[in-house]
């Protein structure tokens, strides 16, 4: 299998334009080459048109909700339109809110900041860092890795039940994995999560660039994702969703935008009036170009369809497990199986490989742009090479001696310009 074998996809499907596409990197061993980008579950490119819309905004940059003057208007205007567009984009119901972050962490780290005291989280193991870690203030309860949809779905069911009946509760869950790109039961997920009056927030940093996400639809209570991995590497991301925590939590930052009113005590000290709506967690001059670029990108990822990206991206995912599965020294790495839906994000060891040396040479030897190492879902990965899920060391550290399992492993990721 080739690069030229990927790029061979059905016309019919035509990939979205983006940049980098022709891009050329010196090869070690001499010469060019037009560079393969498959590393797009850590940053995908930016789409040609997010890239074209940026730039014609640029010159009429302004501070957002701040300026009386024309370019202050208008970016008002922009950034307040790229608010209704990812409402829009993500099916939100009346009265969500959509606030502008800086990438889908920040969302969860927000998210986790609304918590009651009292709110207990439940989260599988098997989640990006990203999900697993923001809770550790609140009562955690880790999930074991399930090997089926049905037994993630019982799982929850069963941690659910057993829940202090008193106070609130939140399941964290991603939508598609950023290890073996298989997607999770998200709507059974948010029924179970429902169903034992906890609340649902999905990590969609990897499902929002390949699938369309509806919060109605899937009846989840939050959803956040990253405008770099949607094609609109500026800087922002999204937590959209219920509005009460938010309103009712401290704002995340405090500073001038969040706060409606500020007024001198008698007593010396101050009293603030924060925001209800989205501003109240946007303290500080917003990112106008990061909200701008992920607008833009909704836009044309539906104006393409994602009937036909999805329809691609089924052929990209079978041409690369097929030339994958010809090589006998390779594993691809899986929680569901052979059989389970997935997005294009693959990992895989190759026997007798130390996978950064393989993905170093495949970028030095061959101009393809692979990541590898434990992808900040340690010990999901290490449950899936076999190693022990409760080692230490860091991602891409120390390869396993010859004979030994590995202990890191490679990952191609694609998407609608691939
Ligand atoms: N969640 C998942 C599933 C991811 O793959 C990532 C990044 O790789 C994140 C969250 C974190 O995204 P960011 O680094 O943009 O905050």
């Amino acid at each position: 299998m080739s690069v030229s074998t990927l790029a061979a996809a059905p016309s019919v499907c035509a990939p979205l334009p983006v940049l980098g596409r022709d891009v050329t990197v010196p090869l070690v061993t001499g010469g060019e080459v037009t560079y393969a980008a498959l590393d797009y579950a850590a940053s995908a490119p930016a789409l040609q048109r997010v890239w074209d819309d940026v730039a014609a905004y640029a010159p009429y940059y302004g501070s957002v909700h701040r300026g009386a003057g024309y370019l202050s208007q208008l970016s008002t205007d922009l950034f307040e339109n790229a608010r209704r567009t990812v409402a829009r984009f993500l099916d939100c119901r009346d009265g969500d809110q959509v606030v502008f972050t800086r990438s889908t962490t920040d969302s969860l780290n927000l998210l986790a900041a609304t918590l009651a005291a009292d709110c207990q989280v439940f989260v599988f193991e098997t989640e990006h860092h990203a999900s697993l870690l923001p809770w550790r203030d609140s009562r955690v309860t880790y999930l074991n890795a399930p090997h089926t949809l049905g037994e993630a779905v019982d799982t929850l069911e069963r941690a659910l039940a057993g829940r202090d009946p008193h106070g609130t509760a939140l399941v964290c869950v991603t939508g598609a994995s950023n290890v073996t790109g298989e997607l999770w039961p998200v709507r059974e997920l948010a029924a179970a999560a429902h169903a034992h009056d906890a609340r649902i927030v999905l990590d969609a940093a990897q499902l929002a660039p390949h699938h369309p996400v509806s919060v109605r639809d899937l009846d989840v209570d939050w959803v956040a994702f990253s405008g770099h991995k949607l094609y609109a590497p500026f800087g922002s991301g999204v937590l959209a969703g219920r509005a009460d925590w938010l309103r009712e939590a401290e704002p995340y930052l405090a500073g001038g935008g969040a706060s409606r009113t500020v007024s001198r005590r008698t007593d010396g000290g101050v009293d603030v009036e924060w925001h209800e709506s989205a501003a109240r967690h946007e303290a500080g001059s917003p990112n106008v170009i990061g909200a701008y670029a992920i607008a833009s990108a909704c836009k044309t990822l539906t104006e393409a369809g994602f009937e036909t990206l999805v329809a691609r991206e089924r052929y990209l995912i079978e041409t690369v497990r097929a030339g994958l599965a010809e090589v006998p020294e390779v594993r691809v790495l899986s929680l569901f199986g052979e059989d389970a839906p997935r997005v294009g994000v693959i990992s895989f060891v190759v026997e007798g490989w130390n996978s950064s040396h393989f993905a170093a040479a495949l970028s030095a030897e061959y101009g393809i742009g692979v990541r590898d190492g434990l992808f900040c879902a340690h010990p999901l990965v290490r449950t899936l090479l076999g190693s022990d899920p409760q080692s230490q060391g860091e991602c891409g550290a120390p390869e396993a001696a010859p004979g030994e399992k590995s202990l890191n492993a490679i990952r191609v990721s694609f998407g609608a310009g691939t």
